[in-house]
């Protein structure tokens, strides 16, 4: 039978241990308990040592044979250590697993508007959410190697760069390139303030012009936000976008197209010029 491990920087990792489905699992942790596992090997790490130093040293613990599964989380560090053991053991990375068995995986694509199924015969790393902190009983640690490069967090500190948590919004006004220069945001957000909403936007506006931060754009590469009320303005509405506000509860959109795919997509529309009916809007509400 496959054997299933598991790679775990920290113990958010229930929806791993469902894709285990009860198989058990052994972790390669570097020093968090995984409650629920049936083994857990632990990768010595001094203190400070960033969590990708640690890279060899889980590839060296995960000795998986063909058909054996190692899950890893979604995350910045685990996508790091799940490509070393892809490397060493030649296995193929899957990621946005959804269900994962012997020699078969079905795959999340496009924000989950298609779903793939792979079949394979090697080891398969497979990187899906990572969920909750399960619950369980922790096993008994094992010391797995201590190939760990040499690497220090020096120093750590806040960055000033504005963050916001747009998955937590209830109102959110998403801007697109039907505005002509970054200036003219100005009339989103001054609508965006009547309403109480978080500004959002189409990819374009943040890694084209950037005009706006990266987490603030919405789509499949973008955030994933389900809001009671969403306004698109000036955006057509490409499948790339409305993958990530699919789950939004009233869709308003204006758009001067009235053949823009925006439109199939909301329940109420504007055809119109925003620059006409943005501060009409605003004006309105004020
Ligand atoms: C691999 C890949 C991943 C991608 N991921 C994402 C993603 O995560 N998120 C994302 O958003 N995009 C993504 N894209 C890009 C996506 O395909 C579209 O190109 C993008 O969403 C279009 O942005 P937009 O709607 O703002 O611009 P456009 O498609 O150019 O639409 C602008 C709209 O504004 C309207 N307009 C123009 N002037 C006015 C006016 N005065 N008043 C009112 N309306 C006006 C136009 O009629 C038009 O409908 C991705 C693309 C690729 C290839």
């Amino acid at each position: 039978m496959a054997q299933i491990w598991l790679i775990a920087v920290n113990p958010d990792v229930a929806n791993l241990l469902e894709l285990a489905a009860g198989r058990p699992v052994t972790a390669v942790t570097l020093g968090a308990d995984i409650p629920g596992a049936a083994r857990q090997i632990v990768i010595p790490v001094a203190e400070g040592t960033p969590a990708e130093a640690a890279a060899p040293a889980v590839a060296e613990a995960i000795t998986a044979e063909p058909g054996d599964i190692i899950l890893a989380a979604n995350r910045s560090a685990e996508r790091v250590l799940a490509g070393a053991v892809a490397a060493k053991l030649d296995a193929p990375v899957l990621s946005g697993v959804t269900a994962i068995g012997d020699g078969t995986a079905r795959l999340a694509r496009y924000g989950g508007i298609v779903e793939e199924t792979v079949s394979f015969e090697s080891a398969v790393v497979a990187v899906a959410d990572g969920g909750t902190t399960p619950v369980g009983d922790v096993p008994a640690s094992e010391t797995g190697p201590a190939t760990v490069h040499a690497a220090v967090v020096t120093s750590t500190s806040r960055s000033d760069g504005e963050s916001v948590n747009l998955a937590a919004a209830k109102r959110i006004v998403a801007v697109g390139r039907g505005f002509k220069s970054e200036e003219d945001l100005r009339l989103a957000e001054d609508f965006a303030k009547a309403i109480g909403a978080e500004i959002a936007c189409s990819r374009p506006l943040s890694e084209g012009t950037e005009w706006l931060p990266r987490d603030r754009y919405i789509g499949i590469t973008g955030q994933h936000v389900a809001p009671e009320v969403y306004v698109a303005i000036g955006i057509s509405g490409q499948m790339q976008h409305t993958a990530g506000m699919a789950g939004s509860g009233t869709v308003i959109s204006i758009n001067s197209d009235d053949k823009a795919p925006m439109f199939s997509q909301s329940d109420y529309g504007i055809v119109g010029d925003l620059y006409e009916v943005l501060p009409a809007l605003t004006e309105a509400l004020a």
